[in-house]
């Protein structure tokens, strides 16, 4: 028997409807030979992904199985959907009448609410919060009718940033015949849980989450949607049969295999917002940033669509919000890299300063690279203009406080994460983690224009290392460092050797290096100390020869 409540939220004439029944969802248990989709047998051409020949798995059980683990959700109360955008159609299409019923939404809000009310010829009521975005249950249930059908609620909200007031959100649950729908696509930047725990308690409420912001899988489009499960199988009978792809679930489900840079970058995240709302409530013109729970900020200043433009013409794109209701002179800004979040304020600065432009220089500072091979799977995520600032997991502690040393005396930013046959042999890893820093340093150090080139420098404690170098695109490396022992750190000593060597054959380097003490420890310290360094040197600018961006 359908749930009471859940009867009188669905469109009536769907809850007789005969769904679509594929191929895969009809069969269930273990078989050898598949003849019954008009699938080719073959493989396809593709090589990334195997098994793209067959259709995917309609109701994404390996998916929600995942899910679960994370959020304790079951899966019969989980929606897969191509974005959460795809779910939120669901949604209004499973539940309103066209041409009869209506919707309420709280602006300024998500754009695609209306747009999805629009499209099903859905009426859209809206009710204004109050000037801080807060809304109260009480305004929002005068508005409601008996034609009303959803309530759309964005939290953290879309613009604004800020969370939805809990309390309001109960009594709105509580008192409203039709569905809440929470959408929660930004909730990974707030620090809380958001409206998960309370889902069982309420079968109207409806929670929507989705792969393109924390989870940074924007292009691959996932969204997950969590509800009653009576309400979770209306919408996977309106569904398309086959609504995710076998590239995305794959995607997907590799990348949850590694929460640890998901929740490095978030924290990432978080930290910039703050830094960057301390940035920009200094300067004179900015008159308010509102406070973020998202990985975005609202300021109202002066002159909004002025600094608008000149950003634009920076080469600064960021979003102009000063026409919706209640944003008045507002620009919402995304964060972004630390060095991007630097460039911005910087600009801003300019902008109020009554100063011309820098533009983005040319040349971009930052940028990750990812290399996968058969034997390893390695992140680099690098700054050169950065703090010094390392985040390091190779799976040798060693290597590690080596590459802390290196980010350190460089003034980098460097984030790695590597995984590998590491603990059966060093070689690959260290090898890939020396390829993927090189083409990234070779990519970012671009044509090389401006900058000294050249480094040279002797950091000496009881090791003395001697290191120079020459970014100019040659790779050469020469190498008279005499260790004692064959291991250092537990990593074989001739391994070092190969770093440097792949690492100059990558990024274009000539590095000749000697050292030479009683410590093998200090004196391969010595050595990544001296490298950072003379690179330092070598990639510093000199002033007159920035290259123009006017030109
Ligand atoms: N909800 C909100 C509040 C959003 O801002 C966005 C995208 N900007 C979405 C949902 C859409 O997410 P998806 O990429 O999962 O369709």
């Amino acid at each position: 028997m359908i749930d009471k409540k859940i009867k009188s939220i669905i469109r009536p004439d769907l809850l007789s409807m005969k769904p679509y029944s594929s191929a895969r969802n009809e069969f269930t248990g273990r078989a050898r030979i598949f003849l019954d989709a008009n699938e080719n047998p073959y493989g396809s051409s593709f090589r990334g992904v195997t098994g793209l020949n067959r259709y995917p798995d309609p109701l994404q059980q390996e998916m929600k199985e995942r899910i679960t683990d994370i959020t304790g959700i079951q899966a019969d109360r989980i929606i897969v959907g191509n974005g959460s955008d795809e779910i939120l159609d669901l949604l209004v299409r499973a539940t309103t009448v066209p041409g009869k019923s209506n919707v309420i939404t709280i602006p300024p809000t998500y754009g695609m609410y209306k747009v999805v009310a629009d499209t099903n010829n859905v009426a859209v009521k809206e009710v204004l919060p109050d000037n801080n975005f807060m809304f109260s249950a009480d305004e929002i249930l005068k508005a409601t009718d008996n034609k009303t059908r959803l309530i759309f609620i964005c939290s953290p909200n879309n613009p604004t940033g800020n969370l939805a007031p809990t309390d309001e959100v109960r009594e709105l649950v509580e008192k409203f015949n039709g569905l809440v729908i929470i959408d929660e696509a930004y909730i990974d930047f707030s620090g809380t849980d958001g409206f998960l725990p309370m889902l069982k308690d309420y079968p109207n409420m409806f929670i929507l989450r989705t792969f393109s912001k924390a989870r940074a899988m924007a292009g691959a489009r996932l969204g997950t949607g969590y509800g009653h499960p009576d309400l979770v199988k209306v919408l996977n009978s309106i569904k398309m049969p086959y609504n995710v792809n076998s590239l995305t679930l794959a995607a997907a489900l590799n990348a949850l295999d590694r929460e640890e840079i998901y929740r490095s970058q978030v924290e990432r995240i978080i930290r910039s917002r703050e830094m960057l709302t301390c940035e920009l409530e200094r300067i004179d013109g900015i008159r308010k940033v509102f406070p973020s729970s998202a990985n975005f900020i609202l300021a109202r200043l002066d002159k909004p669509v002025e600094l608008y433009n000149y950003l634009q013409a920076a080469g600064i794109i960021v979003r102009d919000r000063s026409g919706m209701p209640l944003c008045e002179g507002c620009l919402r800004i995304t964060v972004g890299m630390e060095h991007e979040n630097r460039i911005l304020v910087n600009e801003t600065n300019n902008f109020f300063d009554g100063k011309p432009a820098e533009g983005v220089k040319e040349q971009n500072t930052g940028l990750v690279k990812r290399r996968r091979t058969r034997e390893t799977d390695i992140l680099v995520d690098i700054n050169l203009r950065g703090k010094g600032i390392a985040d390091i997991q190779t799976g040798s502690g060693f290597l590690d406080h080596m590459l802390e040393l290196f980010a350190f005396h460089s003034k980098t930013d460097l984030l790695i994460r590597a995984s590998g046959d590491m603990e059966v042999d060093f070689h690959h890893t260290v090898e890939d983690i020396a390829i993927t820093m090189g083409q990234a340093l070779n990519e970012l150090l671009g044509d090389r224009k401006g900058m000294n080139r050249y480094g040279f420098i002797i950091p000496m404690d009881e090791s003395k290392a001697a290191v120079t170098i020459d970014i100019g695109g040659r790779n050469m490396l020469v190498w008279k460092v005499m260790f004692h022992d064959n291991t250092i750190g537990r990593v074989p000593a001739s391994l070092f050797k190969h770093f440097f060597r792949s690492l100059a054959d990558n990024a274009g380097f000539t590095v000749n290096i000697e050292a030479e003490g009683e410590d093998d420890h200090h004196i391969i310290e010595a050595v990544f100390k001296g490298f950072a360094r003379s690179l330092k040197q070598a990639m510093e600018i000199t002033d007159d020869k920035i290259p123009s961006t006017k030109s």
